[in-house]
């Protein structure tokens, strides 16, 4: 019995294809590329877009064999669903996988090994030997107006961090060299975010902590010291501000405002340079924000303008506001014109542009410590502490030294650009993916 899997959305729901992937194995599935000539398809789609309900639809339509869609599903994009596909399963239910099975005819064995309570519990199949996901937890519990993964994954449960850690021990014995911890709002992780990654900091090995989601109004000093105390957690965080205008914030249903989020900025800038040696004193700073959200007027966005120069981003993901379906601020009169988003996006992004280019200017000249992920024509390409791209010649020289997919190396900036760095090889191989300044 062959299957495929497609994946629509963020890293959440990656990581959960992951899931699915093992426990299909595991009753008796083998994965198979040509897609059209499989048993069983599983589509793992995201209602958080229109156009990707659309695509996703269009996708499913061409299907010919049996058909399990799941993920990030809304009540109203389920309908359509059923209609195209022989069932959909929420992710949470996983471990009812084995009888959704049988009832469409497939005979599988059942080895018992999906009897897990939670789907969290169940082993995942990791796409890749470099770099892991691991989920701390499920769901949402905030409501932003603009948002329906509370809708659609419910409320947040949290896995107990003897698990997780259990989970990254096993990674970081079999090679892995970077853990992202994955939820929805990992600072509100229970029992708590800060003791959890310091667990996962204290494992012995060479490897690199990043985390997402993070939300402002959960964000303590705790969490900001643990972070930059904890040296195997990269110099990289990602706070989604989403506007820099108190009223905007408060439409949003986003309960902080833009003075607190700056001094959280503050106070984590503030804790790397205690904390940290070198070029892991400057943090990385990186943003998620909404442009032309329902009712936003010029000031507004200008003011959104004027916070991001002030903070001066290292990254930015803008994304212009569409209505979703369910949430509340589809209940609200979507004013600003497609045209006017695309041109404040843009606006937004020449800001990025320009700060993300004085950020990466401090590298310059520098060596840094960088994880090979890939090789493209002429080029190793791999990801810095920092979390900016960086491509380094792989220049054929026998006595030199070598990059290599999936190991940490040394290397010396010698370009620098908004988007990412160039650089040349120093050292194939570090002992410790840490040193770095
Ligand atoms: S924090 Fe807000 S934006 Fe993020 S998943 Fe929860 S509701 Fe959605």
């Amino acid at each position: 019995m062959k299957y495929h899997i497609i994946t629509y959305g963020c890293q959440m729901n990656r990581s959960d294809s992951e899931r699915i992937a093992n426990a299909l194995e595991n009753l008796g599935f083998i994965p198979y590329s040509q897609s059209n000539k499989v048993d069983l398809f599983i589509l793992n789609v995201c209602s958080v877009r229109q156009s990707a309900i659309d695509r996703i639809i269009s996708k499913a339509e061409s299907i010919k064999s049996k058909l399990l869609i799941t993920g990030c599903i809304l009540q109203k994009d389920k309908k359509r669903f059923g209609k195209i596909s022989d069932g959909i399963f929420n992710i949470a239910d996983l471990t009812k996988l084995p009888k959704i099975l049988k009832n469409l005819g497939f005979k599988i064995k059942n080895t018992g090994i999906l009897k897990s309570n939670h789907y969290l519990e169940t082993e995942p199949k990791y796409e890749s030997n470099i770099i892991a996901d691991i989920p701390i937890m499920t769901g949402c519990n905030n409501f932003c107006s603009y948002c329906v993964v509370p809708y659609t994954r419910g409320k947040e449960i949290s896995r107990p961090i003897k698990d997780i850690v259990c989970e990254a021990k096993k990674l970081i014995q079999n090679g892995i060299k970077e853990i992202w911890l994955l939820g929805q709002n990992v600072n509100s992780y229970k029992p708590n975010f800060a003791k959890l990654l310091k667990q996962v900091n204290d494992i012995k090995g060479d490897f690199w902590i990043r985390f997402t989601s993070s939300h402002p109004k959960d964000l303590t000093s705790e969490m900001i010291e643990t972070m930059a105390k904890c040296q195997k957690a990269t110099p990289y965080f990602n706070l989604p501000i989403q506007s820099g205008d108190d009223n905007m914030l408060k439409a949003m249903n986003r309960p902080y405002s833009v003075k607190k989020y700056k001094e959280l900025i503050k106070e984590t800038r503030q804790a790397f340079k205690k904390y940290r040696k070198g070029l892991e004193k400057e943090v990385a700073i990186s943003t998620d924000a909404i442009v032309g959200f329902p009712g936003e007027t010029k000031k507004q966005f200008e003011n959104t303008k004027k916070t991001f120069e002030e903070i001066k981003f290292a990254f930015g993901y803008i994304s212009r506001y569409s209505p979703r379906p369910g949430t509340t601020a589809a209940r609200m009169k979507d004013n600003v014109s497609s045209i006017e988003k695309k041109k404040q996006k843009k606006e937004l992004e020449k800001i990025i542009e320009k700060t993300a280019l004085d950020f990466n200017k401090k590298f310059l000249n520098k060596e840094i410590d960088v994880l090979i992920l890939e090789k493209k024509k002429d080029f190793f390409i791999g990801k810095t502490r920092h979390y900016q791209t960086i491509k380094i010649p792989a220049f054929c020289n026998e006595a030199g030294p070598r990059c290599k997919i999936g190991e940490f190396v040394k290397a010396k900036v010698t370009e620098v650009k908004p988007y990412g760095l160039q650089a040349k090889l120093i050292e194939a191989r570090l002992r410790q993916g840490l040193r770095q300044g």
